[in-house]
């Protein structure tokens, strides 16, 4: 079995100043190939340092990536060591050249001296081309070690793996296996509860393999599976994916990319229906979700931001009545804010936040307190309370994943 290991080279990533998001993104995407990465390593612009870590990394790892470092300073320096670890001398590569000289004419600038740097291989090297930026990555196999060697810059590295360096490592060091990975999303369903109903699938696991990755107010299932082909592959996912979904299939929004907001959104569509949202701790939360989705137009009117109880009474019309008696965090004011804020926003459904964000509580409620509202259709509204837990900005957010959550169901 292969096992790689990721170096992520770059100072600003020692001194905190940016989040080593490229090992993340690689790490993930390895995992979905069924590849092991054993080894995340980080280290600054120090020859010193970087040729331990390159040195060790040859001795223990079959696959190497190495994001960073790579540009045309002088502090840049991943080339020089792995030229002296790897044995492998440095030149100045035509292909590569001719990349970047490109990239400068496609941009109508003029190539600096040093940005030929960036067209320096390592011998025995081969290009892996850049579509999205100028520096090229290039790839070297040495005593049993791949070795890949990328920009740093996220979008290229990432441009770069999935045209090139990802179907390198899938048919030159596996290609003996096909790996298919398939991430089912479900919402409504707790985390614990989805273990507790699929507990003999989970524990009896082999191929595929499941893996719970849980967050953000919603849980998936990455089932990964090994064979000898694609189709073979594809169908033992399959036939767990039928019976985890003949269990579970009532919660489950959709697959790998989709989204909670990308569902409604198409479901909205369909129906023809149009939302308006009354929107107190949220503050406009909701519907930016909404209005972030390409088209959003067709199936959202707009919001009402109702934080304090004045917006609440003078501009959603709630009775003071209904604020006196139970206050603004309740299902009586979650109600009303629904059914009002449709009608006055000409929409077929509203949907009503109020609740307390925190940290202190209100009216005599916890923190995390939230009633969510909706009425649809002019049928009877109904309200949800709920008791969120986490930070105000957390409070916030799962209000607003319910929300839609409420609208998919
Ligand atoms: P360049 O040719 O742009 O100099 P490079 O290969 O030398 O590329 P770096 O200088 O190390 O790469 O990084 C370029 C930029 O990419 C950094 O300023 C940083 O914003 C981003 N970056 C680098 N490494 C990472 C990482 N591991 N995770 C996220 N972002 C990164
Ligand atoms: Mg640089």
């Amino acid at each position: 079995e292969l096992n790689a290991e990721l170096i992520s080279v770059g100072t600003e990533l020692l001194l905190g100043q940016i989040v080593n998001t490229n090992a993340q993104w690689l790490s993930e995407e390895l995992a979905n190939m069924g590849i092991n990465v054993f080894y995340h390593g980080v280290v600054g612009d120090n020859e010193n340092r970087l040729y331990q870590t390159f040195k060790q990394a040859h001795e223990r790892s079959d696959l190497v990536i190495v994001t960073g470092g790579l540009g045309p300073t002088d502090d840049d320096v991943t080339r020089e060591v792995a030229s002296t670890i790897l044995n492998a001398p440095i030149y100045e590569d035509e292909e590569a050249l001719k990349e970047i000289q490109d990239y400068y004419d496609a941009n109508n600038q003029i190539m600096t001296p040093n940005n030929r740097k960036q067209a320096r291989l390592l011998d025995g090297a081969e290009l892996l081309y850049n579509s999205v930026g100028m520096a090229p990555g290039f790839v070297l196999h040495k005593e049993n070690t791949t070795w890949m060697f990328l920009p740093g810059v996220p979008r290229e590295m990432k441009a770069i793996m999935e045209e090139h360096g990802f179907p390198f490592i899938q048919e030159k060091l596996v290609p003996e296996h096909t790996i298919v990975s398939h991430t089912l999303k479900f919402i409504g369903i707790g985390e614990s509860q989805l273990e507790h109903d699929l507990h003999d699938l989970i524990q009896n696991q082999s191929n595929p393999t499941i893996a719970p990755l849980a967050g953000d107010g919603e849980n998936a299932l990455r089932l990964t599976a090994k064979a000898s082909s694609n189709e073979e592959a594809k169908a033992i996912i399959q036939d767990t994916e039928d019976e985890i979904l003949s269990r579970v299939g009532e919660y489950c929004y959709g697959r790998d990319h989709d989204t909670i907001q990308d569902k409604v959104f198409q479901l909205l569509k369909e129906n023809n229906e149009v939302v308006a949202s009354a929107e107190s701790l949220t503050g406009g939360k909701f519907v930016d979700n909404l209005i972030s989705l390409k088209g959003a137009s067709s199936i959202c009117n707009g919001a009402i931001v109702c934080y304090s109880p004045v917006v609440k009474q003078q501009v959603l019309e709630v009775p003071s009545l209904v604020l006196d008696e139970h206050g603004s965090v309740s299902e009586a004011c979650a109600l009303t804010l629904a059914v009002n804020v449709t009608n006055k926003l000409q929409s077929t459904i509203g949907i009503s936040f109020t609740g307390v964000a925190g940290p202190e509580p209100l009216e005599g409620h916890e923190a995390g307190t939230v009633y969510i509202g909706v009425y649809k259709d002019q049928q009877q509204p109904f309200c949800k309370k709920y008791h969120f837990n986490g930070d105000r900005e957390m409070i916030r957010q799962r209000s607003v994943k319910k929300g839609f959550e409420l609208l998919y169901h």
